[in-house]
């Protein structure tokens, strides 16, 4: 006998903004990461503000977005939020993980977290080419085994 969770009479769902429509992932430029924290980092020119840039943020290993866009300081849901996922996964890096089976997966992320060590020791930072590419394989590494993870339908 199965067991299902409750579903709520009333789902509520957080509309999107309008301005989704005429945006897209590929309007969003990587502007960098942190391998120490997760965090991947993407612009996009600031409409409120000429000149600027809005930086919204990917926490890659929890999946929590921040944007420091006007929609986003008065709690409403940005476009860039709305976003941002789908420009990492578009991000080379991504895509060239995605390719690696398991056990390449592994030796690739391995290699680039070696670097990013190397670097951090001689240098006091790692350089973005290899950290970028450490993310990517721990973020394709952790999205396989979530879906490994999924109990089967009996
Ligand atoms: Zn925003």
């Amino acid at each position: 006998m199965h067991t299902y969770a409750a579903i709520p009479e009333k789902v509520t769902l957080l509309p999107l903004p309008k301005s989704v429509a005429v945006h897209s992932a590929a309007q969003l430029t990587y502007a960098d990461c942190d391998e120490t924290t997760g965090i991947v980092h993407f612009t996009a020119p600031s409409t409120s503000k000429r000149g600027s840039l809005n930086t919204v943020s990917l926490d890659t290993y929890t999946s929590h977005i921040f944007c420091d866009c006007k929609g986003a300081q008065c709690d409403r849901l940005c476009w860039h939020c709305c976003y941002v996922t789908a420009a990492w996964q578009a991000h080379p890096a991504v895509a060239e993980a995605r390719t690696l089976i398991g056990s390449r997966l592994l030796t690739y992320g391995k290699k680039h977290a070696r670097l990013v060590a190397t670097y951090r020791q001689r240098i006091g930072r790692a350089g973005d080419y290899d950290a970028v590419r450490l993310l990517a394989a721990r973020w394709e590494y952790r999205q396989r085994h979530a879906i490994a993870a999924m109990p089967l339908a009996a």
